[in-house]
């Protein structure tokens, strides 16, 4: 049921993102975005509106420089703040066909 190469065809072609949320995002206050998935989201920098049941927030995605990988494999990493996230939250982010400025997101 979760083979991660069904599941990573899933993510290449859904028009939504799906996330379980770590103790780092929970401590920093953002969701990380994975780049094969980046181009779901307008890009870097841009401005649009997450929408939950609760609220209603204008948000980016931003790009951080990273050497998790170690020194020779620096990289970035992709995130969009959103205080209030807690580890073990599972969110999923939809893109509004309509108003592609507007995305809807669920948190269980
Ligand atoms: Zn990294």
């Amino acid at each position: 049921m979760h083979d991660p190469r069904l599941l990573f065809i899933i993510g290449m072609s859904s028009n939504f993102y799906s996330r379980t949320i770590s103790l780092e995002e929970e401590r920093e206050g953002y969701i990380f975005i994975l780049k094969h998935r980046l181009m779901l989201f307008p890009s870097s920098g841009q401005l649009f509106t997450l929408k939950t049941k609760d609220t209603e927030r204008v948000v980016k995605v931003e790009a951080v420089s990273c050497v998790c990988r170690g020194a020779e494999l620096p990289h970035e990493h992709y995130f969009i703040r959103w205080k209030g996230i807690q580890e073990g939250n599972h969110v999923i982010i939809e893109q509004n066909d309509a108003t592609p400025r507007l995305f809807k997101m669920v948190i269980e």
